[in-house]
């Protein structure tokens, strides 16, 4: 009885650390899993401009007498790749150095920051052929990473720039609401469909991945996007935006502006 007994403990208690040693593997595991496959894109994302690149330059190769005017399109078709292949470069750099954790360097700011970004994008808008409106509701100011804030919101203006059609409509409005900046880009293109809200903020993740290739997406926008939401303490959500179009509704944590000790003594003087 005695020995039996010792048998079930010890098969027991081999089962019992086989299940905790899996959960406890679990989550390098999956992170594992996430790293390969993460690699597996950014090689695969590199390989076809490369392979492209590769193509032409054999073309101009093979024909060494033809003059740059001849070869205009190969050079100008290798260029477009080159610039790709930077871009992409760019956005992974941009991306493993956040991974590393991303530092807010909060600034006072007001409304005029905003109006300024407003104002360069409305000349891209026009230049398109679409309409754009940004307003701004902020009474007073707050402490905000400027360039964090303008790199978010530029990754959703493009965007709702790519993916809207010739008579595309996109608008811009920012609010605050006690210690949170809200921030809604609406368009009125495509749409996301409900299946891939879920997945757009996946780096690499693209809906069509032809199409979006041929407007140069990268599907790394939105979940750079989501970092710096993230390393605000806020949170970034997907709406329709009926009769059509994707409407980002994004809330930052902001701190209130800080006096700073300096100001209080002038004014006490
Ligand atoms: P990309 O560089 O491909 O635009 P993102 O990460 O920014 O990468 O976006 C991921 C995918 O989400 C895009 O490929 C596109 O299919 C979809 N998407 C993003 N923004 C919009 C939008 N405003 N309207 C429709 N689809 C969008």
């Amino acid at each position: 009885i005695v020995l039996t007994t010792m048998a079930i403990f010890w098969v027991i208690s081999i089962l019992i650390s086989l299940y905790l040693a899996n959960w406890t593997l679990l989550p390098v595991m999956l992170a594992y899993e996430k790293q390969k496959e993460f690699v597996e894109n950014a090689s695969h994302e590199l390989r076809t401009p490369l392979a492209i690149l590769q193509n032409r330059l054999e073309l101009l190769f093979q024909n060494p007498t033809a003059t740059i005017i001849d070869e205009s399109e190969n050079i100008s078709a290798s260029l477009s790749e080159v610039r790709n292949m930077r871009l992409l470069t760019t956005n992974l750099l941009n991306l493993a150095r956040r991974d590393s954790g991303l530092k807010i360097e909060p600034e006072e700011t007001n409304a005029t920051f905003f109006e300024n970004i407003f104002e360069s994008y409305q000349m891209l808008a026009q230049d398109a052929d679409k309409t754009f409106t940004g307003t701004v509701k902020l009474d007073g100011n707050v402490n905000l990473d400027q360039s964090l804030v303008k790199q978010l919101m530029t990754i959703l203006f493009d965007n709702a720039m790519k993916y809207s059609n010739e008579d595309g409509k996109i608008d811009i409005l920012i609010t605050k609401s006690g210690s949170y900046l809200n921030l809604f880009v609406s368009d009125n293109g495509e749409g996301i469909s409900n299946e891939d809200k879920k997945r757009v903020f996946d780096r690499f993740y693209r809906v069509d991945k032809a199409r979006t290739r041929q407007k140069g997406g990268l599907g790394l926008g939105l979940s750079l996007a989501k970092q710096i939401v993230v390393a605000y303490g806020g949170r970034i959500a997907i709406e329709d935006n009926p009769p059509k179009g994707t409407k980002f509704v994004i809330r930052l944590k902001i701190e209130m502006p800080t006096v700073h000790p300096a100001r209080i003594f002038q004014k006490n003087k």
